[in-house]
């Protein structure tokens, strides 16, 4: 399934990220950036053993910020991992924290001069970033940076379940198609 916004610019699928042919996938990785569960793991599966040797030589990441791999064995030619904050009740800044996460993946892909890019729900699994409060958080960052031009063409919200592809159907629902 998949449906577009923005002229295309713009898309929503339900799906396996590491699945994905596109220039970078997201992932929702920890501090570390040594793997973890959820969809951090199954991007180090896909992507083989050589992307941890990569991760460990960034040395971690602060809530917030986003680094850049080769994705190795994935159909992805870059993993940009970006650490989205932990859910404290929405009080401690999480807002800004995973907006932040959004935007740095985006300028990261620009400054590689990457086309298209596809995002997981960040924070929104063991995180327990809630999800009705993420889209709208993911959908203005990602527009805002694509429509301030540069090579990012396409961007694509990939969710695992058809209640998390609702939830940015209606926040997508505004904008033209
Ligand atoms: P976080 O720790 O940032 O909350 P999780 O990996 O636990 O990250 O969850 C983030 C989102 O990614 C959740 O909505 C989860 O269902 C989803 N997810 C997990 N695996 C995949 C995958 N292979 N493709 C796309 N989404 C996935």
């Amino acid at each position: 399934m998949e449906r577009t916004w923005l002229d295309g610019r713009i898309a929503l699928v339900q799906g396996d990220l590491t699945r994905l042919q596109v220039d970078a996938i997201v992932n929702a990785a920890n501090a570390s950036l040594l793997g973890g569960g959820g969809v951090d793991g199954a991007i180090h599966r896909a992507a083989g053993p050589e992307l941890r040797e990569a991760c460990r030589a960034l040395g971690g990441a602060h809530t917030g910020e986003a680094k850049i791999t080769p994705g190795f064995r994935l159909p992805a030619r870059h993993v940009i991992h970006a650490v989205g904050p932990v859910w404290q009740g929405g009080g401690a800044g999480e807002d800004a924290a995973l907006a932040s996460c959004y935007r740095a993946s985006m300028r990261l892909a620009a400054e590689h001069g990457l086309r298209s890019i596809a995002f997981p729900a960040i924070s929104t699994g063991a995180y327990g970033f809630p999800i009705k409060r993420a889209t709208p958080i993911a959908v203005d960052e990602v527009r805002r940076a694509l429509e301030a031009g540069g090579p990012v063409r396409r961007a694509v919200f990939c969710c695992f379940s058809p209640e998390d592809a609702a939830a940015y159907e209606r926040v997508l629902a505004v904008l033209p198609a």
